[in-house]
C-alpha cells in the first residue's frame, strides 16, 4: 500500500511516518508525487526522527506545495501533541499498542495504514479503535463508526495585513505561498520604520535548565529561522547580516555553574550551542571572559529592514502594498473586515485580517484589552575603527554586533516611557555596559550621540500572541481557550518583543497553517502558550485570585 493509490485529485493529502529513517522512504514520496499528474495539490509529509534537536522542526522544501515536519519526540508525545488530520500512516518498528487511540483520533474517516511487522497485540489494538486489516495484516483501512469532526472552512485566500515590519511582512510571505492575494497596509511610506527599523537585530537561542516552554519554543523559532532565511536568499546574500556566531558571556560565576549544567546534560549539540571555558572563549574572541561563554555558531544578526524587504520580495504578484496611508482603523461591515484611513476612507476590505501593528496595535479597539506594553528601546551607533573588531556578536546583558559598514550596534536599553528621541542618559547606560562587555573602561568614551529608538512590543510573559483575536467582552466565565470568542476573522502576530527576527518567520507559518487547516508546526502545548485569548483566561483566574503588581516582562 503507498499513498500514491489513495491522494488522487485530493486537495491537501497528510502522510504520518512513525520512521524517518535515512529519509528514503520521504524522497521517495516526494518524487511519486512530483511524477503522478493526478497528484493532491498539496502534499505534507511528518516524520518521526532522532538526532535533531528535540521538537517539532518544519523543514521548507523547494516546492511550496510539499511540507515535511520532522518531529523529535517519542511516539506518544508526537501522537498527543501533532495537531493534524493523517489520511496514510506507516507505522513501523513501534513498540506496545498504547499508540493506536492516539492515532485513531488524528486520521481522516477513510484513512489508510501500511504497517511492518505489527504484533498481535497492536493489530488487535487498532481494529478495536476502527482499523479493519487486510488478510496478512500489513495495510489497513480506517473505518470508525464514530464521525469525525468536519474541519473548518478555509476562509477565501485574501487577507489585509496591517502593519509592514517583520510580523506583518513574514504574514504576507507565508501566506502568498499558499495561494493568498494579500494587502499589506502600513501608515509610513516604507515597509520597517517602527522596531523594525533598527541596523541590526541579533539572533541566538535561549537555553535552560528544565527545557522551559519559551525555551522550547524560542529554539523552534530560531531553528525554523535559520532554514527560513536560506530559503528566501540568505543571511549575508539576499538579506544584510552575517551568521557570523553569537558569543554570550556568562554574567558571573553562578551563571556559568548553571550553563556547566545545561551542557553536561548533553542535549545542546555543538553547532547549535557550546559551553567554553574562560581561557577557550578568550582565545576565540581575542577579549576577556572571565567566567566562561556560551558560543551559538549558528547566530548572527540582521537588519531586520532587509528581512522585510527579502520576505516581500519573495511574495511575488499576490501581495498588493498601501503604504503612506497614515494610521488606518478596522470596522466590520457585511461579515467582512474594512481597513479604513484617517479619512474614512476604505484602504482596504477582506474577511481576513492579521493584525501585525507592533507597539502600536492597542489603538484598535479590537486589541486594546490585550496587555501590551511598548518597552523603548535605545541602540547606539558607534564609529567601530575606535572599538575592537569582534569575530562573533557579542552579548551579555548588552550586545556589540561586529563592524558593518563602518558602525557598531551598542544596545540596548529597557525603558517604560514613550519618548521618541535620542537621549544622553540611555546611550551612557549603552556604553556603561558596552565597557564591561569589552572589559576597557575607555570603550566607546565621549562617542557622539548616535543611534536609535524603537518601541518593542511585550506581553506579560515575554511570549508573542498567534492567532484568533479574542473578544473579551463577549467572553464570560469561559474556563478553555477552544471556548473563549473570537472576533472572526480577526489574527494578531503581535509581541514579538526583543526577538523579532526569529518570532517572525515560525509565528507567520502558524498562522497560515491555522488559517488552511494544515497540520501545525509546533506541538499543541506550544501553540495554546501563543495563543492570544491566555489572556482572557488569565485575567479572569486573576480575579478571582489576589492581585500581584510584579512586571515580570522586565525579569
Ligand atoms: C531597541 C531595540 C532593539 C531590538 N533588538 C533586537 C534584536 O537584537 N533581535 C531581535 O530579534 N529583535 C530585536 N528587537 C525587537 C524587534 O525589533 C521587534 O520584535 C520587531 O521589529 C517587531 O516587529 P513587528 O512587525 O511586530 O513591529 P514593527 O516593526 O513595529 O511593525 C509594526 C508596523 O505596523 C505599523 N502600524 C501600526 N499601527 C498601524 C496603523 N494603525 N495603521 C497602519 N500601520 C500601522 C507601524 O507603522 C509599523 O511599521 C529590538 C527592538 C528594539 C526596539
Amino acid at each position: 500500500m503507498t499513498p500514491s493509490s489513495f491522494w488522487q485529485g485530493r486537495e491537501r493529502y497528510t502522510v504520518f511516518d512513525t520512521q524517518h529513517g535515512d529519509g528514503s522512504r520521504v524522497a521517495a514520496l516526494v518524487e511519486a508525487w512530483r511524477r503522478d499528474p493526478a497528484r493532491p495539490a498539496h502534499l505534507h509529509i511528518v516524520a518521526l526522527t532522532e538526532g535533531l534537536l528535540p521538537g517539532f522542526h518544519r523543514v521548507p522544501q523547494d516546492d511550496d506545495a510539499v511540507t515535511l515536519d520532522l518531529l523529535c519526540v517519542p511516539l506518544e508525545t508526537a501522537l498527543a501533541q501533532l495537531s493534524a488530520r493523517i489520511d496514510f500512516a506507516y507505522v513501523h518498528g513501534v513498540q506496545g499498542a498504547g499508540f493506536a487511540r492516539a492515532l485513531a483520533r488524528l486520521v481522516a474517516s477513510d484513512a489508510v495504514l501500511a504497517a511492518d511487522a505489527l504484533d498481535d497485540n497492536q493489530v488487535a489494538a487498532l481494529a478495536a479503535q476502527g482499523f479493519v486489516f487486510d488478510e496478512d495484516k500489513s495495510g489497513a483501512r480506517f473505518a470508525s463508526r464514530k464521525p469525525r469532526q468536519p474541519l473548518p472552512a478555509v476562509p477565501p485566500r485574501h487577507a489585509i495585513v496591517i502593519g509592514a515590519g517583520l510580523a506583518g511582512c513574514a504574514a504576507a510571505q507565508r501566506l502568498c505561498a499558499r495561494g493568498w492575494q494579500v494587502t499589506l497596509v502600513e501608515r509610513h511610506p516604507q515597509a520597517a520604520m517602527e522596531a523594525s527599523g533598527n541596523l541590526a537585530g541579533i539572533f541566538m537561542p535561549l537555553l535552560s535548565k528544565d527545557d522551559n516552554i519559551p525555551t522550547r519554543l524560542t529554539r523552534a523559532a530560531y531553528l525554523y529561522a535559520l532554514r527560513y532565511w536560506d530559503s528566501i536568499g540568505g543571511i549575508g546574500r539576499a538579506i544584510e547580516g552575517a551568521a557570523c556566531g553569537v558569543m554570550q558571556l556568562a554574567r558571573d560565576a553562578g551563571h556559568a555553574d548553571a550553563s556547566r549544567a545545561i551542557a553536561a546534560a548533553g542535549s545542546t549539540p555543538p553547532e547549535f550551542a557550546e559551553w567554553l571555558e574562560s581561557q577557550e572563549a578568550e582565545a576565540l574572541l581575542g577579549l576577556p571572559a572571565p567566567d566562561g561563554a556560551w558560543l551559538f555558531r549558528q547566530g548572527g544578526w540582521a537588519r531586520p529592514g532587509s528581512v522585510c524587504a527579502a520576505m516581500m520580495a519573495a511574495c511575488g504578484e499576490r501581495l498588493v502594498t498601501h503604504f503612506g496611508v497614515g494610521s488606518v482603523t478596522l470596522e466590520r461591515v457585511d461579515e467582512e473586515w474594512q481597513v479604513r484611513a484617517a479619512d474614512g476612507k476604505v484602504v482596504a476590505q477582506a474577511p481576513t485580517v492579521v493584525l501585525a501593528g507592533g507597539a502600536a496595535s492597542g489603538a484598535f479597539p479590537q486589541a486594546s484589552q490585550l496587555p501590551l506594553s511598548a518597552l523603548r528601546g535605545q541602540v547606539t551607533h558607534l564609529d567601530a575603527s575606535t572599538l575592537p573588531s569582534l569575530p562573533y556578536v557579542l552579548c551579555r546583558e548588552a550586545y556589540l554586533t561586529p563592524a558593518a559598514n563602518g558602525l557598531a550596534c551598542a544596545g540596548a536599553t529597557y525603558d517604560l516611557d514613550a519618548d521618541p528621541a535620542l537621549r544622553a542618559d540611555s546611550q551612557q547606560e549603552n556604553i556603561e555596559r558596552l565597557q564591561a562587555l569589552v572589559s576597557n573602561p575607555e570603550a566607546g568614551r565621549d562617542a557622539p550621540l548616535q543611534g536609535r529608538v524603537g518601541f518593542r512590543c511585550v506581553a506579560p510573559d515575554r511570549l508573542p500572541l498567534v492567532g484568533a483575536l479574542p473578544d473579551f467582552e463577549a467572553a464570560g466565565s469561559t474556563e478553555r481557550l477552544r471556548d473563549v470568542p473570537r472576533h472572526p476573522g480577526l489574527h494578531s502576530l503581535l509581541g514579538y518583543a526583543s526577538r523579532g527576527l526569529i518570532w517572525a518567520p515560525l509565528c507567520a507559518e502558524l498562522l497560515a497553517a491555522r488559517l488552511e487547516n494544515e497540520p501545525l508546526p509546533l506541538a499543541a502545548s506550544l501553540v495554546d502558550a501563543l495563543d492570544p485569548a491566555r489572556f482572557v483566561l488569565r485575567a479572569r483566574r486573576n480575579s478571582r485570585a489576589p492581585q500581584s503588581s510584579s512586571q515580570d516582562f522586565l525579569a
